[in-house]
């Protein structure tokens, strides 16, 4: 293989039972990784912590077993996640590029709750609110694609940094090159996209811009539904117990993943 080596991720969030739709997405991105001899990061989305729970991570180590998937960097196990490579360990380096959001006057404190913004328009751009870490949620204006305006939160009233935030440092930090999501991340992209934009050459964040993005479409279920979420009943330890052979799940899911590998998006 020639040019650049591929590093992408996978990147679960331990806030509930996986599904087959996070099947799907990590055998696609761990099958398009071999394929170029790339590496794959497991990186586990456990910032917030009031919605992760030990079961959640249990299962989900459990479920990467039981698919076959191996993955070159990150954590092996959950005392491993926890005591090295959790997110909650990262805080200083998300604060880190807060700041610079800061500076840069592009990122101002609202000190609005959920309801008054659903009642009225947010004036804290204006306002020049001082932060207070636990109270005060970081919001930017962005400007996305197609003219669209998009008012994103990367510093939350709980006090932790917001999924996009951490989404972008990770991937820069851990030299990402290729982000295979699904369809529903389409927004995402373009958030994330625009933040490193912002940044311009701080914090490395020009290099977001080469990162190659595949969205592939959502697979259905039995139902015709689209399994992007857990609604529970369709957890992939529900549907496929762990007592048994992952082989119905693989020929489920292998046409679609053979296909979009010939034909990406
Ligand atoms: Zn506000």
């Amino acid at each position: 293989m020639f040019g650049i080596m591929i590093i992408s991720r996978i990147a679960p969030t331990p806030s509930g039972f996986l599904h087959v739709g996070n099947a799907f997405n990590f055998l696609l991105t761990s099958a398009w990784v071999r394929r170029n001899g790339g590496r794959l990061r497991l990186r586990i989305d456990d910032l917030d912590t009031t919605r992760t729970r030990p079961e959640y991570l249990e299962d989900l180590f459990e479920t990467l077993a039981w698919l076959g998937l191996n993955w070159d960097e990150g954590p092996k196990d959950v005392q491993d996640l926890v005591l090295r490579h959790s997110q909650t360990l990262r805080r200083s380096r998300y604060l880190e590029v807060l700041q610079d959001f800061m500076r840069l006057e592009v990122a101002y404190v609202c000190v609005c709750s959920r309801t008054d913004l659903e009642k009225r328009p947010c004036l804290c751009r204006e306002a020049k609110n001082s932060f207070n870490p636990g109270l005060s949620r970081i919001r930017v204006d962005l400007d996305l694609p197609g003219a669209v305006k998009k008012t994103v939160t990367i510093w939350r009233q709980e006090g932790i940094p917001a999924y996009q935030l951490v989404s972008l440092v990770d991937d820069l930090d851990h030299g990402v090159n290729l982000i295979v999501r699904g369809e529903d991340l389409l927004e995402s992209t373009g958030i994330q996209r625009a933040l490193a934009r912002l940044l311009g050459n701080r914090q490395g964040a020009e290099r977001f811009e080469s990162i190659r993005f595949l969205h592939h479409p959502l697979i259905q279920g039995p139902d015709g539904n689209k399994l992007s979420k857990s609604r529970g009943a369709d957890a992939l330890r529900v549907l496929f117990p762990r007592s048994g052979s992952n082989e119905a799940l693989l020929e489920l899911l292998e046409p679609e993943i053979s296909r979009f590998i010939d034909s990406p998006r």
